[in-house]
């Protein structure tokens, strides 16, 4: 257990609960998640064989509001995963101010060995395996990694299914045409470039003089490095799952996503080709990329990629973490210690989150939003919390990562304890 992703993750919360004056009571709460469910999913594949998966959905906390979060599709997957990303999703909740707890899924096994149709029959399997355990008013599914809307609009319609009427407010990120919202493809990308844009004046760092490294092509980091690249940073390194290209002289991130997006395979919903393929560049591989010396690095793939082994080669000034946990907190230490300034991911990637709340109150009023006023909404949060955890730092001279749990935790302590003592019995 003291090696797992999770309590690592909650290391975070023992060092800024130093810094609020929340009750033992909620602390101890919000130590443990409030639910975990494991199912076996049962998916006929295509030769008729029968394979089962291994599933999880958990609800960390809901005293903010229905928990909320992303499923995801890696091989990797296990509960103790689920279990860090339901945290993460419910400090960043708090730190947005949105009224939803945390919650996360998945489902352990590499989704570019299925066919469309099986990937399919496994989403709506899932539904049925947990749909007891969510809902509009309970708990809210989302994209993640492997995850996207064609995939969403087969959940929420498995789960419109089987409750026997339109609940489209279950499940974010949906088609455009089934109650999406307008902006929530890029939303995450999109709300990392206003916190990039508030923060990066703060130190004098011009975009025309900054060179960007992100890891990972995948729908945020490539939408994120198309915004940069437009607003005259100079992305020079990109990556994916087969490793990385690099140009001094900055790369084309139009024609690399044009490339990605034309070369997905037959089964239409993963890209086949790699960036790497694209040959007039040098192919680094991720860990050369991490290890660039740019001004800011961009981790917008998995956890823990910067950790004990590789910190010491970190020369980035700046690290937005668009990707949840991929620092680990000894790796966290290191960088704070070398004067390197992590932005962490419960601020930086959570333009995602507040757009899906915001497609979430569209489908409750049946009123939907123009991108001008989605991006606006979601500008307006971004800096506000982010300057917000900006002053924290100043004030209690601690880490933006400190920062952001404090404030996270302020809200949260407050919610819990107001939500009463009625599991407090004396013995008499
Ligand atoms: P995605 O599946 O669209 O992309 C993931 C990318 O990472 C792909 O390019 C993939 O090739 C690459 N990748 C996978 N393994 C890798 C490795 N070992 N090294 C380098 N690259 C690797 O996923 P996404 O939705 O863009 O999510 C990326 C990260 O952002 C995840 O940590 C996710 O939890 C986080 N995030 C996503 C959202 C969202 O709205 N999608 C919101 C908040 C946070």
């Amino acid at each position: 257990m003291s090696d797992s992703l999770f309590s690592d993750a909650s290391k975070r919360l023992e060092i800024a609960m130093k810094y609020v004056s929340v009750s033992e009571d909620a602390i101890e709460r919000l130590k443990y998640p409030k639910a975990s469910l494991t199912v076996s999913i049962p998916v006929r594949m295509d030769d008729g064989s029968l394979r089962i998966f291994q599933g999880y959905r958990v609800r960390y906390d809901n005293t903010r509001g229905p928990a909320k979060g992303g499923v995801r599709y890696h091989p990797n997957v296990t509960l103790d995963e689920v279990q860090s990303l339901a945290f993460w999703m419910t400090f960043k909740c708090a730190v947005l101010n949105l009224p939803f707890g945390g919650g996360k899924g998945g489902i352990t096994l590499n989704p570019k060995e299925l066919s469309k149709l099986e990937l399919e029959r496994l989403s709506r399997a899932y539904i049925d395996a947990i749909a007891d355990f969510i809902g509009p008013d309970v708990d809210i599914l989302a994209p993640d990694v492997y995850t996207n809307s064609m995939i969403m609009g087969w959940m929420m319609d498995q789960y419109c299914i089987i409750r026997r009427r339109i609940d489209l407010a279950v499940v974010t990120g949906k088609p455009l045409s089934i109650g999406g919202s307008i902006g929530r493809n890029e939303a995450t990308a999109t709300g990392a470039f206003f916190a990039i844009q508030s923060l990066m004046p703060k130190f004098e760092q011009h975009p025309s003089q900054s060179t960007v490294a992100v890891q990972g092509f995948g729908k945020v980091g490539a939408a994120l490095a198309q915004l940069l690249s437009q607003a005259g940073y100079k992305v020079v390194a990109v990556s994916d799952s087969q490793g990385a290209i690099y140009s001094k002289k900055g790369l084309d991130i139009p024609s690399i996503r044009q490339y990605k997006t034309a070369a997905k395979g037959i089964k239409a919903v993963y890209c086949k080709g790699s960036v790497c393929n694209i040959v007039e560049h040098e192919v680094l591989t991720n860990q050369e990329l991490l290890a660039l010396d740019v001004d800011i690095l961009i981790p917008a793939a998995l956890e823990n990629q910067i950790t004990e082994a590789n910190v010491n080669d970190i020369k980035a000034k700046y690290i937005f973490e668009v990707a949840n946990g991929p620092t680990t907190s000894t790796a966290d230490k290191i960088l704070e210690s070398k004067g390197i300034y992590v932005f962490p991911d419960i601020l930086v990637n959570a333009g995602g989150v507040t757009v899906s709340y915001f497609e979430w109150l569209q489908n409750r009023s049946g009123h939907y939003w123009k991108l001008e006023e989605v991006n606006q909404r979601l500008k307006e949060k971004m800096v506000e919390e982010t300057e917000k955890i900006w002053s924290i730092t100043q004030k209690l001279d601690v880490s933006m990562r400190t920062a952001a749990y404090i404030h996270a935790l302020n809200r949260l302590g407050e919610s819990l304890d107001a939500g009463g003592t009625r599991d407090y019995y004396i013995n008499s």
